[in-house]
């Protein structure tokens, strides 16, 4: 019998170009082959001990379904750590919906507020799901590029227009996947300039906010400009610096209405999120910041290691990121020169190349709207990056 037709969304959508790389390079290495990789963007670290004590705790107690939204001790927990992370400026457990992973309440999001022919400002270079997310339920990414030799920051100008009387949303990421450039307080507040002329909702991805570097003086639009609040949607989560990727936790913050309408999309898509991640979320948050910023430390000294070592490769630049772990390295020299049969035609074909001759696996930034970078994780060991570095540098010195 004939097959009916999947739906039409599945024509508008791509598959994630960063699960499809760690994918690859897991396949690659069952098979025995050694591959480096700098592909997903998760710690390396496992999920701290306390956290761990505190979900066997919780085996005991807690295995039945809790509020959709998350249980109040959870979201209480995240109150409070927002309040002080963010100002002082607090959002009430009732304006918090936890999810299984930022993602999923991104996901909410995007059905709660989109509709078919609203636009959404999306800046580039972008974490991959965002405007895929919008296609998926009909509504339009509206990309806006920014520069390499600005920092790729979305500044007013480019915002303003972008405007039309169809934009619904802007998202914004900060510190940035996958460019690691994080916004200043000021740079902030001449996008909130122009917003506050104009009625959108903004989403800001602060899910790297406590991997910054250098003492870069990290604040939230929430804190710049408070007056936004009331259409100001906060991403975040234990994934990056709890390392919990596996754990599936991760939240909105934002208006009650917005939590609400999260609160009945996700009450018919998964109930809540698993029980014990989320009392083992409750650790996370009340736990030693000793604890965390430990593992901030050693992503900041793998930095510096990528990063300069990027540099001193010929062909090959990347910018100090300031936060997040992420180096967006520009192979545009690189672009247009042969390896034996293999033309490097573009960073797609840069990435396939460095997977088979370095057998390092990294994104190619064509899925983030950049074409000409390649997104390499740093959360890895340093071992790993020094014999990573090795192996490009080698492969590269062969095409110049
Ligand atoms: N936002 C950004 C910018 C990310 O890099 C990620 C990484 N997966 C997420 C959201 C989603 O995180 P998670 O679903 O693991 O909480
Ligand atoms: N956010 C991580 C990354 O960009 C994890 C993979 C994903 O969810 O996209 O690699």
């Amino acid at each position: 019998m004939k097959l009916l037709p999947l739906a039409k969304r599945l024509n508008e959508v791509q598959e994630s170009a960063t699960v499809a790389l760690a994918q690859r390079a897991s396949a690659l290495k069952r098979q025995g082959i050694d591959i480096l990789a700098f592909g997903v963007g998760q710690p390396d670290f496992p999920t701290p001990d306390y956290i761990l004590t505190a979900a066997r705790d919780a085996l005991q107690k807690s295995s039945h379904y809790t509020d959709v939204r998350g249980v109040l001790e959870l979201r209480q927990a995240i109150s409070e750590e927002s309040k002080k992370r963010r100002g002082g400026i607090s959002h009430r457990p009732d304006e918090i919906v936890v999810s299984v992973g930022a993602k999923h309440a991104l996901f909410n999001l995007a059905l709660a507020l989109y509709d078919p022919g609203d636009e959404v400002i999306i800046p580039a270079p972008y974490w991959v799901s965002y405007p895929e997310q919008v296609r998926l339920v009909g509504a339009q990414p509206v990309i806006v590029p920014t520069l390499d030799q600005d920092n790729f920051i979305l500044r007013p100008a480019a915002l303003e227009q972008a405007i039309t009387p169809r934009t619904k949303a802007l998202i914004l990421c900060t510190p940035s996947n996958p460019t690691g450039a994080a916004y200043t307080p000021s740079d902030l507040k001449a996008l909130a300039d122009v917003a506050k002329r104009h009625a959108f909702w903004i989403i800001v991805d602060e899910i790297y906010s406590q991997l910054v570097y250098d003492g870069f003086k990290q604040q939230s639009l929430l804190e710049v400009a408070p007056e936004l609040k009331e259409r100001l949607i906060i991403i975040d989560g234990v994934s990056k610096a709890y390392a919990m990727t596996g754990w599936r936790i991760g939240w909105m913050l934002g208006p009650q209405a917005i939590a609400k309408a999260c609160d009945t999309i996700q009450g018919q898509a998964t109930t809540n999120p698993a029980t014990i991640a989320q009392y083992a979320a409750i650790a996370a948050l009340n736990g030693d910041p000793v604890v965390i910023d430990a593992m901030r430390q050693q992503f900041e000294k793998r930095r510096t290691v990528l990063i300069e070592g990027i540099n001193q490769i010929p062909g090959l630049c990347a910018r100090m990121p300031d936060g997040a772990f992420y180096a967006f390295v520009d192979v545009r020299k690189l672009l247009g020169k042969r390896s034996g049969s293999t033309l490097l035609s573009d960073d797609m074909a840069v990435s396939e190349w460095l997977l088979d001759k370095a057998r390092c696996a990294a994104v190619p930034g064509t899925p983030f709207g950049a074409p000409g970078f390649i997104r390499f994780s740093y959360a890895t060991s340093i071992d790993t990056i020094e014999e990573g570095l090795r192996r490009i540098q080698s492969a590269v010195s062969e095409l110049m």
